[in-house]
């Protein structure tokens, strides 16, 4: 049945409403402890992937790991098999402007709180897709098996001024959505990095990792995360999904856990409510949009654990490429 269609990864990021505010300059208040993008978002994504009976993988900050009620979370979701995945420590934005050795103590930090609730991350992205070869080169230190970070698109600048509006504030230090020259990257899984696809891309050496990159929309690059995805209808997303499953490539979806939260009193933005990446809106609401997005996306694809792929690419020491289809 699914023999025909391409690989999908269904992925989220649980930046916590503490992380996500940070991301806007907004003061963290008790969003650490009472943090709805833990309760309330995470379960409602895990119950709409259960419910189409997808696997995702959930990448978390190690910091949230302090809370007790959040491990048990975390701990919950390992003993049911679920993957999780590192997401750094504290979610700071422009890990590739920090020094080699912090960058590590990010990867590192979040490893060891990932395997204090009986996880074995084997996957990394980087907070606002701010990934380097340094920041790959922290990734394979810890022997994982694939980074996650790399958004293939010429946007990165429209998507910071975007990000700058929203935050009212331009802030230089706050580097991501990735450099410009990765809209050169491919658009499919790969072994090397992408300023080294043409020396690298023919053998899959020891010790290299395999970049799953994230999706992207086919004209415009935008990502396939909840801000492009929410304004869109069934009919919409299915002719989306399935132009992009034509490709034949593996494909990766990325929600967040704010994208299951109620936002129908302002959470992040007080007072003041965009709309974009549904700021702005109901859980209900959300719940349905959500549910239509993962429906259509494992109708165009044949949603598999990213672990599980990265272990195979490597078993069958085969560019990554010809795994697909
Ligand atoms: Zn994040």
């Amino acid at each position: 049945m699914s023999a025909a269609k391409p690989t999908g990864f269904l992925q989220v990021d649980v930046d916590g409403l503490w992380a996500v505010r940070a991301c806007y300059g907004k003061p963290e208040n008790d969003t650490f402890r009472c943090d709805p993008c833990w309760e309330e978002g995470l379960p409602r994504l895990d119950a709409t992937f259960n419910r189409s009976g997808v696997p995702a993988a959930f990448f978390i900050v190690g910091r949230d790991l302090e809370v007790p009620a959040k491990r048990l979370i975390a701990r919950g979701m390992v003993e049911r098999g679920v993957e999780l995945g590192n997401h750094s420590y504290t979610h700071r934005i422009g890990l590739s402007l920090r020094p080699y050795g912090e960058i590590l103590e990010e990867l590192r930090g979040a490893d060891e709180a990932l395997r204090s609730v009986g996880a074995r991350p084997v996957g990394f992205r980087a907070p606002g897709y701010d990934v380097d070869a340094r920041v790959l080169r922290a990734v394979r230190q810890l022997r994982y098996r694939y980074d996650a970070s790399v958004l293939p698109t010429y946007l990165s600048p429209l998507l910071r001024l975007a990000d700058a509006w929203l935050s009212r504030g331009w802030n230089p230090a706050k580097r991501q959505f990735g450099r410009v020259a990765y809209g050169r990257a491919p658009r499919r899984p790969y072994f090397p990095l992408p300023w080294k696809v043409r020396k690298e891309a023919k053998s899959l050496q020891r010790g290299s990792i395999l970049e799953l990159p994230v999706g992207t929309t086919p004209r415009l690059h935008l990502p396939l995360t909840a801000a492009s995805l929410f304004p869109l209808g069934r009919s919409r997303l299915r002719q989306l999904f399935q132009q992009l499953a034509e490709r034949g490539r593996p494909t990766l979806l990325l929600l967040h856990a704010i994208d299951g939260v109620d936002c129908s009193q302002p959470i992040v933005f007080d007072g003041r409510r965009p709309t974009m990446g549904g700021f702005a809106m109901a859980g209900r609401d959300k719940e349905q949009r959500l549910r239509r997005i993962v429906e259509e996306f494992a109708r165009a694809f044949d949603v598999v654990r990213a672990d599980e792929y990265a272990s195979a690419a490597f078993s069958q020491r085969t560019a990554a490429p010809r795994l697909s289809a």
